[in-house]
């Protein structure tokens, strides 16, 4: 991995022209020039010069930032400023002493104790229906401000749409995939993963199923790049096994294990990196045919392409509306919802907006942050007529049949 004094010539590229202003999620909702890469590329300028110390406020100012990579496709000198930020956070990691409270938000043991209560919790919480019950009531709940659009948010975590299990076909000549099931669907809702069986069952593929922990996205993005390799190294020893593909359902998993191969000391690391696919991959030439005519728009994850949208396009019977931004940061990203509620509530807004004014039915996505990030949104407007959030495998295993494989 590179030092952040390796990118000097890359900062040194930035014109200082604000073209960044104009794409920046994070700066539109902020107004804060420390938002956007030329404010922080101004501080890291400083920091390499020595005039600047990598400090805890700078550190801060490095996390406004939800890695959505508009500013480095639209940048005249394609700036890499996500890749920038992650170097500068790791130095201030080696250089700084941690505080407590940064020990704790990065503890890898606590994190996972804390998915085996939300595992726990989600548990109970369905089990006692409460999913459908908040559903019902949803509208009245928003009324009561901050905390009923929490309650709605934390809801939309668990409410389930599909729950069937399917029995996996056994042929022969099957192909092999390992498959990452990721943190979303582990600890806290397998309707994607059941949803994922069902498409997958007559194509052909044998799943394969490990303890994996988290794929450590947010080690990576945090800078925190000794948790994230110790993290990297544990899944690739998991990989024990014969294998054609690595599939995963979810974007920022995709993308995350693909980067293993820059970080981690495995030697499996490189062929993960070449056979991880997603499940939009395998079913990209599927045809889908929808039992109901819904109005349905796209939204789709920072980190992921164009492909999953064809997908949608080609679903007969269904009407596909184009809404403004759909292809722009949903303002979740993890930690950054975190850190930065009030800022990411504003952009997640600004985007439920743009699928209110289309009077979409369901708004389709495959990563679970965003859909988090769209409900954030969508809680935030008060309108009776809301679309419905859903992770695209889920939808096609519930409306839709395919014609051929
Ligand atoms: S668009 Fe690129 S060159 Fe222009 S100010 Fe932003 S980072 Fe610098
Ligand atoms: S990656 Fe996205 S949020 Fe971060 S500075 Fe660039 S445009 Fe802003």
């Amino acid at each position: 991995m590179n030092n952040l004094k390796d990118y000097e010539e890359d900062i040194y590229k930035c014109s200082r022209c604000g073209l960044c202003q104009f794409v920046c999620p994070v700066f539109k909702a902020s107004v804060n020039e420390c938002a956007v890469s030329r404010g922080k590329f101004n501080m890291l300028n400083g920091v390499i010069k020595g005039e600047l110390s990598l400090n805890r406020k700078i550190k801060s100012y490095l996390d406004l930032c939800t890695g959505c990579n508009a500013c480095k496709d639209f940048c005249p000198s394609k700036i890499n400023a996500k890749e920038i930020f992650i170097a500068a956070k790791a130095q201030y990691y080696k250089n700084n002493k941690i505080s407590l409270k940064e020990k704790i938000v990065n503890s890898y043991v606590l994190f996972k104790t804390a998915l085996c209560c939300a595992f726990i919790f989600f548990s109970v919480y369905r089990f006692l229906r409460m999913d459908k019950i908040i559903k019902k009531f949803e509208k009245y709940i928003l009324k009561t401000g901050l905390p009923g659009k929490r309650l709605v948010l934390l809801n939309s975590l668990a409410h389930t749409q599909y729950n069937q299990r399917t029995t996996p076909h056994n042929k022969n000549n099957m192909q092999k995939a390992v498959y990452f099931e990721g943190c979303f669907n582990k600890y806290i809702n397998k309707q994607t993963e059941n949803a994922v069986k069902k498409i997958l069952n007559n194509a052909n593929i044998e799943l394969i199923k490990k303890d994996f922990e988290c794929c450590g996205v947010s080690y990576l993005n945090d800078g925190n790049i000794d948790a994230f390799i110790k993290i990297a190294n544990i899944n690739l020893e998991k990989i024990d096994c014969d294998f054609d593909y690595i599939l995963t359902d979810c974007a920022s998993c995709e993308e995350v294990l693909k980067t293993y191969k820059d970080y981690a000391t495995l030697p499996n690391a490189q062929k993960v990196c070449e056979k991880t696919i997603s499940v939009v991959d395998l079913i990209k030439k599927i045809k889908f045919v929808c039992n109901k005519n819904l109005k349905i728009a796209v939204h789709k994850p920072c980190h992921d392409d164009y492909d999953f949208i064809d997908i949608v396009k080609n679903i007969d019977g269904i009407t596909y509306v184009e809404a403004e931004d759909f292809d722009k940061c949903c303002g979740f990203s993890g930690k950054f919802a975190l850190q930065n509620s009030e800022i990411s509530r504003k952009i997640s807004k600004v985007k439920a907006q743009h699928y209110i004014e289309k009077n979409t039915d369901i708004i389709l996505t495959t990563c679970p942050a965003c859909i988090l990030g769209l409900n954030q949104g969508l809680a935030e407007i008060q309108n009776s007529q809301k679309p419905e959030v859903m992770n695209l495998f889920v939808f096609l295993a519930l409306y839709c049949t395919p014609t051929e494989y």
